[in-house]
């Protein structure tokens, strides 16, 4: 069997000794006589599953206790509305515009909340073609705002939000993780609530992740539908109805390979080692390949890049393709090339990529 190495954005690869164990346990779970996917989620055996990935997943973020997690379906685009549903019922929220998840993270929240309430653009890099972030002094935060929201990692753009960059304090922060999101340490307590689609750091697509301040439960307006509803969720340990109980168990499975790992300290080490040798290429390139990120918010995780004579991209994707190297065509809205280079990547497979691009560059420069 011929794994190849894929560069996708999501549903990205998973870590080859989590699908072996998928494998293994399919038919039968540790003796339960079945698989995950026909167990009843209100059984004992999914219920230690369900707890055990909670446990694992809070030991690795180190989720406070006044934190609640939220195993919910939708994905993050859902929680583009389910979020002013929940905590902007009137007032007014503001938003951060770093690429084309947040905008369309504003768009969406304008749409859910119209007329009842109103949606602020805080501040935009769009002008500049998403290639930085703004300079903070230069934000127009609204103090009495219910909500400060942004996209700490845009996936198509391929803009990070560094750990040190300064968020409000006065209100709750909102953040969308979905595509860096267990790749690096992150202080929980910054934020008032964090949610990540699943399909590149944590497992399959189908569950989405919400960790939520206890204090903005409780909150959403009195018509909003039950399963959108944070706080009936919570009560509910996100059973209210059927989860998705095998994107969970495989959750549960990546959370326990990256305890294996040595945590999100050690994942961060590869990590960064995995986008300095990708960035190092593309820059050393002498202009073959570029990437127009400020260095500093250059994102670890997607690594977008056009090469200068744009004639050459058919080539490049289909010679790639030919050496064992799949999903590196750009987003649409990009164009030219992206390499996602989540967790289950290992520094092997950034190594062949490479040495493929280099041996591009000598044979097309
Ligand atoms: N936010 C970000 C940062 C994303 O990368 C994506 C998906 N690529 C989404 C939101 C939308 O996620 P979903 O498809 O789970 O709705």
């Amino acid at each position: 069997m011929a794994r190849i190495w894929n560069f996708s954005a999501g549903p990205a690869a998973l870590p080859q000794p989590v699908l072996e164990q998928v494998r293994d346990e399919l038919l039968d779970w540790h003796g339960a006589g079945m698989g995950v996917m026909e167990m009843s989620h209100r059984g004992k055996e999914f219920t230690g599953i369900v707890q055990q990935a909670e446990a694992d997943l809070r030991a690795l973020l180190g989720v406070p206790e006044s934190y609640r997690v939220l195993f919910l379906q939708g994905g993050a685009t859902q929680q583009f509305a389910q979020i002013p549903m929940n905590l902007l019922t009137g007032g007014s929220a503001d938003y951060l515009v770093t690429g084309s998840w947040s905008k369309k993270a504003l768009k969406e929240a304008q749409r859910v909340v119209a007329g009842t309430a109103s949606v602020r653009c805080a501040g935009s890099t769009e002008a500049d073609g998403f290639v930085g972030l703004p300079d903070p002094q230069a934000l127009a935060f609204d103090p009495r705002a219910a909500y400060f929201h942004l996209c700490t990692n845009e996936t198509i753009h391929g803009v990070e939000v560094p750990p040190d960059y300064p968020l409000p304090s006065a209100v709750p922060v909102v953040a969308d993780m979905s595509s860096h999101i267990l790749s690096r340490p992150v202080d929980v307590s910054r934020y008032g609530l964090i949610y990540a689609g699943a399909q590149k750091n944590i497992g399959p697509s189908g569950v989405t992740l919400v960790i939520v301040r206890e204090d903005l439960l409780g909150r959403a307006g009195p018509t909003t539908p039950s399963v959108m509803d944070f706080s009936v969720m919570a009560e509910n340990g996100s059973m209210l109805n059927t989860p998705p109980t095998f994107a969970i168990y495989v959750a549960g499975l990546v959370f326990q390979w990256l305890r294996a790992q040595g945590g999100l300290p050690a994942i961060e080490r590869a990590n960064a080692e995995k986008a300095a040798l990708l960035y190092a290429c593309i820059d050393g390139s002498g202009g073959f390949y570029r990437n127009p990120v400020a260095p500093a918010c250059r994102s670890r995780m997607n690594v977008p890049f056009t090469l200068a004579d744009s004639g050459l991209d058919a080539a490049f994707l289909s010679e790639t393709k030919a050496a064992g190297l799949a999903s590196l065509k750009g987003h649409k809205s990009f164009g030219g090339m992206r390499a996602s280079i989540y967790n289950a990547m290992p520094l092997a497979g950034v190594r062949v990529l490479v040495d493929f691009m280099n041996d591009f560059a000598r044979r097309h420069g």
